[in-house]
């Protein structure tokens, strides 16, 4: 859970986000090319927060979704820094629309998210919590501008794996710009958003006749008839349960050996239900399906690395 930030500190991000992006982003231009390297010749500066004055979502999507494409078929290479673009992603069946604090593209044939934080990089190191934040939500966009991309026929790999974070440095407002890889982060994100389900699909695979009510028309119901109906609803438990549902006991023993138990994200990023199925693949005795191929090589790892250090242990 990620504390919500405080006036100030949204003040700050504002004025420093302001600062880097002032004069047709000429601060960012400079990092990006002197200290991250990339090569972006004649670059240009183009805000896409409205059309003609036309803030409506929609129409600031389709508006991203023309100028991208429109770099994505083009052979030239530098180009334009995007500001506020406009993507979208589907969850659980529903739009979703996000604002990245910019796109710069293309160096070197790649698109770059570049997201700009508030939180400093003092003596090299930046706040764990807010970096981990960071990095996932700059998986969300990149997996959303690969889903633009794809979808309108290019090849996804159009967009780096690397996002670049620029944050202030050292207690001033020093913009300090670096690269950070969210594969894996991306790979977690698509695997969560496959498994999602909309209501409409959730509500027609409940059982016939489900009900959670405590009286019947024979009266009250009794505890076992109540079990009975809330077995037949896959527990969603979660550690963060036991702090927030009178139910967290009864589900939890009902998801015991599922990697659920283990909290959200053990269960999201792994995209595996048992806890069995994690075993069975980090040692190699069961065969990874076509979709977990990936979850399969980072878990037999996890164990190598689990089996030397024991190893050297004893
Ligand atoms: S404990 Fe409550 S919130 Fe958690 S899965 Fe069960 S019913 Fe849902």
């Amino acid at each position: 859970m990620y504390a919500k930030p405080s006036r100030m500190v949204l003040a700050r991000g504002a004025q420093f986000e302001a600062q880097v992006k002032a004069s047709g982003g000429a601060q960012l231009l400079t990092l990006l090319r002197e200290d991250i390297g990339l090569s972006i010749p004649e670059a240009e500066h183009e805000d896409l927060k409205t059309i003609g004055g036309n803030e409506g979502k929609l129409a600031r999507y389709r508006n991203t979704v023309q100028r991208l494409t429109a770099v994505a078929r083009s052979a030239q290479d530098g180009g334009t820094l995007f500001d506020h673009p406009y993507l979208k992603i589907t969850v659980a069946g529903y739009d979703v629309f996000l604002e990245p604090d910019l796109v710069a593209v293309k160096s070197g044939g790649k698109f770059y998210i570049v997201e700009v934080k508030s939180f400093s990089v003092i003596d090299g190191q930046a706040p764990a919590a807010a970096v981990e934040g960071a990095e996932l939500q700059a998986a969300v966009y990149v997996y959303a501008l690969r889903e633009l991309l794809r979808s309108h026929g290019f090849d996804e790999d159009l967009v780096a794996d690397e996002a670049i974070f620029v944050c202030p440095q050292n207690f001033i407002n020093k913009p300090f710009a670096a690269r950070v890889n969210v594969r894996n982060q991306v790979a977690a994100v698509r695997r969560m958003l496959m498994r999602m389900h909309d209501l409409d699909t959730i509500l027609s695979n409940l059982p016939a006749g489900l009900t959670f009510a405590l009286r019947g028309p024979a009266g009250s119901r009794s505890a076992e008839e109540l079990k009975a109906g809330l077995r037949l609803v896959p527990a969603r438990y979660a550690p963060s349960c036991l702090d927030t549902c009178e139910m967290a006991r009864f589900c939890r023993s009902e998801e015991q050996g599922s990697t659920a138990v283990l909290g959200r994200q053990v269960r999201e990023e792994l995209a595996l239900d048992t806890i069995g199925e994690v075993v069975g693949l980090a040692r190699g005795t069961r065969l990874p399906g076509l979709d977990q191929v990936e979850q399969a090589e980072l878990l037999r790892r996890a164990q190598q690395y689990r089996d030397e250090l024991l190893g050297s242990l004893m």
